[in-house]
């Protein structure tokens, strides 16, 4: 087969382009780092013009590393930062404001005020824990503040997009505007079982469904490129959620397979079907890419805050290590931690806890502590963390892990890796190339316009990097998940005593 498909990734603090080949190959990527904006603490914020003009610059790149012309593109697949909220009006394309970023806190109190009735409601349609990271509050915040932006809305004269739909917006100027299910089911608008925006939400957030996207499936020919763009008509085929590409990408097409991504946090996903498992522990429901075609599939995702930017932190305020990489040397140096346990909750635990104003902990410091244990121990925490992650999943789905699927940066560490397969007493396969996110959109892309036949065709493409083998004693194992669960508790306890503290001092004053 020949040409390539072109993989749009858009993620939160750089835009990509990878051109793939049929055998999954990559064959040019360029990368383009972008603008944050802290307005407040709490806010984050991005240009959405930078997000399309960074985008487009390392398309025009990725193809002229490789002299490849538009006709050499058999089509486009979009993977994207997911419930980051653009706002633009429909005529001049022009944002109203700033993109307010997924990370953004700046809707928490608005979620705080949803009565139960409303937190059931949109548990159960939507499949999310009401939260200020899905689009919903963001958008409504975005109405109340932008000029006029409420009536405007009313008037159908702004669309709401995430960054999927802004980019498919562009790159056709205008004319094709759609949403995927995977990215609709992060705006807490949407109904995950009937597949359709919910009247019902809508009203919560008084936001008009004139401003929303067509809902389609992942994989479809959504519009062509304008010709100005990238110098031919090019087929949009598919867009998909990071995290629902990477489950994609990685091959994790049959009800029960995993994938987790060791990335800035952690992203554990669990293909269940066409079932949408309502979780008893605290983890996400969300719509999985599915080819066009077939009935929705569902999966459970659970995410850890904190992963591999833990590493960063000992990299840049802690100045232990020089490079990420180098975690690994000084883990390897000492055969444990010497009973130290780090609990990385800068930012409070996710699932399955769930708890916000948890803090990070250090315990069982002794005086023979080292540098290299510290080093170990906070590694060894991104493990104990995603454990936690899967062992709520196994009791959703009813069953054990077979084996889980690795990637993102992090999944580099070999030490990591290996620890663990032994935590979870399965193995880990990391695959030959861990750019699965993208691969995920190129993969969805192809089967939309038949560069790929089918799954079993993609599947022929996944090739093992390594595999990881549990060898360490079911004794060893209960002892250093009992010492976790201890730690956990007195983050926890660090985070509750705060509370009862200040209840204590308002009642004596
Ligand atoms: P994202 O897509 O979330 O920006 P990446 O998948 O690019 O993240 O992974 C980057 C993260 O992985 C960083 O937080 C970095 O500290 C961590 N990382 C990269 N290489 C290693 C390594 N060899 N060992 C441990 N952590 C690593």
């Amino acid at each position: 087969m020949n040409g390539y498909i072109m993989a749009l990734d858009q993620g939160t603090t750089s835009s990509r382009c990878i051109l793939f080949d049929h055998g999954g190959k990559i064959c040019s990527l360029a990368q383009k780092e972008f603008s944050q904006y802290f307005p407040q603490p709490g806010w984050v914020e991005h240009d959405p013009m930078e997000i399309w003009s960074s985008q487009l610059a390392v398309a025009m790149e990725a193809m002229a590393q490789i002299g490849a012309a538009a006709q050499d593109i058999c089509a486009i697949g979009i993977t994207n930062q997911r419930e980051t909220t653009i706002v633009w009006d429909r005529k001049t394309g022009k944002p109203v404001c700033n993109a307010i970023v997924w990370q953004c806190r700046r809707t928490a109190d608005r979620i705080g005020a949803l009565s139960p009735e409303q937190r059931e409601l949109i548990r159960g349609k939507t499949g999310l824990v009401p939260d200020a990271y899905f689009s919903a509050s963001k958008i409504a915040w975005i109405l109340d503040h932008a000029d006029g932006a409420r009536e405007k809305a009313r008037n159908g004269e702004l669309c709401f997009g995430t960054v999927d739909t802004w980019l498919i917006w562009n790159l056709t100027r205008g004319q094709t505007y759609v949403s995927d299910y995977t990215n609709c089911s992060r705006t807490m608008l949407f109904n995950i079982h009937e597949l359709r925006w919910d009247e019902e939400l809508l009203a919560i957030w008084d936001i008009p469904e004139a401003m929303l996207p067509q809902a389609c499936p992942s994989s479809r020919v959504y519009g062509y490129t304008e010709a100005s763009v990238l110098g031919g008509r090019i087929p949009i085929a598919a867009a998909a959620g990071d995290q629902q590409a990477a489950l994609f990408g990685q091959c994790c097409f049959e009800p029960g397979e995993v994938k987790n991504t060791y990335g800035t946090g952690g992203f554990l996903l669990m293909n269940t079907g066409h079932e949408a498992i309502d979780s008893g522990q605290g983890l996400l429901t969300t719509i999985a890419a599915t080819p066009e075609g077939e009935p929705v599939s569902y999966a459970l995702e659970g995410s850890v805050f904190v992963a591999g930017s833990s590493i960063q932190w000992l990299r840049d305020e802690m100045r232990m290590i020089r490079s990420a990489a180098q975690s690994e040397e000084y883990a390897d140096e000492v055969c444990d931690t010497a009973g130290v346990y780090v609990v990385p909750a800068f930012t409070g635990l996710g699932a399955p806890h769930w708890n916000p104003h948890a803090r990070g902990t250090i315990v069982g410091l002794t005086r023979g502590c080292k540098k290299e244990h510290f080093i170990r121990a906070t590694l060894e925490s991104i493990c104990y963390q995603s454990m936690d992650v899967i062992t709520a999943m196994e009791e959703d789905a009813g069953v054990p892990l077979g084996s889980l699927k690795v990637d993102g940066g992090a999944s580099a560490n070999n030490f990591l890796m290996k620890f663990q397969a032994d935590l979870m007493n399965t193995e880990t396969l990391r695959p030959k190339c861990i750019e699965t996110t993208a691969l995920g959109a190129a993969y969805l892309a192809g089967l939309a316009v038949g560069y790929w036949k089918s799954r079993d065709e993609i599947r022929e493409n996944w090739q093992l990097g390594r595999r990881f083998r549990p060898d360490m004693s079911e004794e060893t194992r209960s002892r250093l998940m009992r010492g976790w669960r201890r730690a956990v508790r007195c983050a926890l306890v660090w985070a509750e005593d705060e509370k009862m503290e200040e209840k204590a001092e308002e009642q004596g004053s």
